[in-house]
């Protein structure tokens, strides 16, 4: 049996990690881990028991009677698919609020290292080159300036239909979540000295992918 790889990205909201991740673990056949997606999941749960995601006993108070678990690219709270809620604009708004809990951070870092010891795997998020995943293969810092990654997000929500959003507002809430998860005092976004700084301000999808794929045939 050969053993297993790893591949961490992070990097702040809209810089394109997830797009290049899933595309770069298809390319390898490696399996691709949203760890921003569990999040989300765990908000998507509190919001729908009424609990208030600013206070933290509240919040953690759900963490033994959650499941939450990925099949096929697709994720599971409690056994029901939420691929699409956990996108609804009630959870952006809210997640950075849960992802400060020590307690859940904890629940979902052992969560994914379990995950990664069972297969390869390329796992985007906030701490995976920092706290979950330190000594992986290859860790890369993805991100591209406020201004592109929020227009990036509003073409996103207007293809979807979404009509009811401005780019100001959108690259308000961008600036807000990278506060939030910047200083945070449990794990916030750092770049570690060893991890590639990746940006993508002027770089497509593919152009990003092939740098990412280049990098880790070519050894680091
Ligand atoms: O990646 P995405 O934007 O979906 O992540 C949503 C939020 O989840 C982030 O803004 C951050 O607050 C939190 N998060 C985190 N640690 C991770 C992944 C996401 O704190 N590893």
């Amino acid at each position: 049996m050969t053993r297993n790889y790893s591949i961490a990205i992070d990097g702040p909201a809209g810089a394109g990690k997830s797009t290049v991740a899933k595309i770069v673990a298809n390319e390898l056949n490696f399996e691709y881990i949203d760890t921003g997606a569990m999040y989300r999941a765990y908000t998507l749960k509190v919001l729908q028991n009424n609990l208030d995601p600013k206070n933290q006993d509240e919040v953690n108070s759900l963490l033994d009677s959650t499941d939450i678990s990925f099949s096929n690219n697709h994720i599971y709270l409690d056994n029901k698919l939420v691929d699409d809620e956990i996108r609804d604009h009630r959870i952006s708004d809210n997640v950075s609020y849960i992802a400060s809990s020590k307690e859940v951070r904890e629940r979902m870092v052992s969560l994914q290292q379990e995950m990664a010891s069972r297969k390869s795997v390329v796992m985007d998020g906030r701490d995976i080159t920092t706290v979950v995943l330190p000594d992986a293969d290859y860790k890369f810092f993805v991100t591209a300036s406020v201004e592109e990654r929020g227009r990036r997000r509003y073409l996103e929500l207007i293809d979807k239909g979404v009509d009811s959003i401005t780019l100001e507002g959108i690259i308000e809430d961008i600036r807000r979540r990278d506060e939030i998860d910047s200083t945070r005092e449990e794990s916030p976004l750092t770049r570690t000295e060893d991890s590639i700084l990746v940006d993508t301000t002027d770089l497509s999808i593919e152009e990003t992918v092939d740098l990412i794929i280049n990098l880790v045939k070519g050894g680091k």
